[in-house]
């Protein structure tokens, strides 16, 4: 336990809970071995199960002192074909197949697709993926309740299976009647941020503010192709963005993906909203103790492209290997940081600093921790918006933020190399040098002899007031 260290690595692990994680020890494993949040799928399980995972998160992030983030992740319009009569059926190429609005139980001939706003938007010729694009049917015919298709590529079909309809344009909001409920159970049981999937146009974006009422920070999950269309605007209105490999290389070819994540990567780090590189990444470890060497590099792409944090979705929710997964990760990244190639590719897509006081003091610091050797950034901070400043600047050193806000420290777990500690006198007008330097030497960051950075913005009580940079040796 005494070995556990939260920030011996700056990228960020976010882990998805599920079925394979059972209790709080499963939870201590995945934190011990370099989780920082979690992800609660609101797409599987029901309330209780998200109250009691989230249960074990509070009681980890208290008993080893450290913050830990919680994610609700909303299903979003996921669109889904109904049950079948006698378990999965066999789909052959060349073979007609029918979706319709009648909800008793499917067999080879056809299914429920309960959704009548595609059946309407969908035309003939126009292309159903189900199965996250493993089955594909196009429509030869339909009417106002069925649609009658042909198989272009056939398979075993199981129910409940997704359909994604690339070609079409939906008119769905991005919050069905499951998310509102779903929506008000998270932000009742205290969630930090919520992930916003399937979203479609900026406009989605603001409807979920409103209801979110800045109860929690807002992720907007990219996976459609409408959204990488608008997605300057989405990134701005947001507070983090998700590349949701899964959906997004269903809807768009999969070889046209990395070139996406780059794009989206890019604009995240020069808005300074923290980006989540999602779906697959160690996809092999679902069953298998050990990745595959494209998975690696995969996380090591990630990385070295200056993605703030990498998840893991069903390698830890639902596999055979949850904590391996995990540890492996954070080796991957671990690797990788302490490669010097690293600083200099992320020094060359380094966002320009706007003209403000607080990037002149995040630029001065990344300068100053490339010049001396620094232990640690240690930064006072209410909101975290100057901890997000420092952060895009993907400094050599670690940031410790101080700061008075549980809530503050909870949402920076997601970001790019940021640590906090609670605690409520950073409110109050304290003596900043000998405080940081306590904190940091508590917290293994800095030891006797070292060089560290601190800013703050004095007074204490107006924020979006960084004025001061200080450079100080551990006693
Ligand atoms: P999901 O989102 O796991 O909720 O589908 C991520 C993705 O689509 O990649
Ligand atoms: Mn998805």
């Amino acid at each position: 336990m005494n070995r556990y260290s939260a920030h011996d690595k700056k990228v960020k692990i976010l882990a998805t809970l599920g079925p394979a994680i059972q209790s709080e020890n499963d939870v201590r494993a995945l934190v011990i071995n370099g989780a920082n949040l979690f992800r609660l799928n609101f797409s599987h399980g029901d309330h209780q199960d998200h109250a009691e995972r989230l249960n074990w998160v509070r009681n980890v992030e208290q008993e080893l002192g450290t913050s830990l983030g919680v994610l609700m992740d909303l299903q979003g319009p996921k669109l889904r074909i109904g049950s079948f009569t006698d378990g999965p059926i066999m789909l052959v190429k060349g073979q007609r197949f029918y979706l319709d609005l009648d909800s008793t139980p499917g067999d080879n001939t056809r299914v429920n697709l309960p959704h009548p706003e595609i059946i309407q938007a969908l035309e003939e010729q126009m292309e159903l993926l189900l199965d996250d694009g493993k089955i594909r049917l196009r429509v030869t015919a339909k009417n106002g309740t069925s649609i009658r298709t042909e198989v272009l590529v056939g398979g075993e079909l199981s129910e409940r299976k997704g359909v994604n309809v690339p070609e079409a344009v939906l008119n769905l909001s991005p919050l069905t009647t499951k998310d509102r409920r779903d929506l008000s159970f998270g932000l009742e049981l205290g969630v930090d941020w919520v992930a916003l999937s399937f979203v479609q146009r900026p406009e989605d974006i603001i409807e979920a503010r409103k209801l979110i009422q800045g109860k929690a920070c807002l992720m907007s999950k990219i996976e459609k192709p409408s959204a990488v269309e608008h997605l300057d605007r989405i990134v701005e209105l947001s507070d983090a963005i998700m590349v949701a490999r899964g959906d997004l290389g269903v809807e768009l070819p999969a070889e046209t993906i990395p070139a996406i994540q780059k794009q989206i990567i890019q604009t995240c780090r020069h808005n300074g909203k923290p980006v989540v590189v999602a779906t697959q990444m160690l996809e092999s470890m679902r069953f298998t103790p050990a990745p595959t060497r494209a998975e690696v590099t995969d996380v090591a792409n990630a990385v070295y492209e200056g993605a703030d944090a990498v998840m893991l979705s069903a390698e830890t929710a639902s596999g055979a290997f949850p904590t391996e997964s995990v540890s492996m990760m954070s080796k991957i990244i671990r690797n990788i940081e302490s490669d010097p190639g690293y600083q200099a590719h992320l020094d060359v897509n380094r966002p320009v600093p706007n003209a403000t006081v607080e990037d002149a003091i995040s630029c001065a610091i990344r300068r100053v921790s490339g010049i001396l050797d620094v232990a640690v950034l240690i930064n006072f901070t209410n909101s975290g918006a100057t901890g997000l400043r420092a952060a895009r600047e993907r400094p050599k050193a670690p940031i410790l933020n101080l700061t008075p806000n549980l809530s503050t420290a909870r949402k920076l777990t997601l970001a790019w190399g940021i640590y906090s500690v609670v605690s409520p006198e950073f409110a109050q007008p304290i003596e900043i040098t000998p405080t940081a330097l306590d904190e940091a030497k508590r917290l293994n960051m800095a030891s006797p002899g070292d060089r560290v950075v601190i800013t703050a913005g004095i007074p204490f009580d107006q924020p979006g007031s960084t004025n001061l940079l200080r450079i100080e040796t551990v006693l």
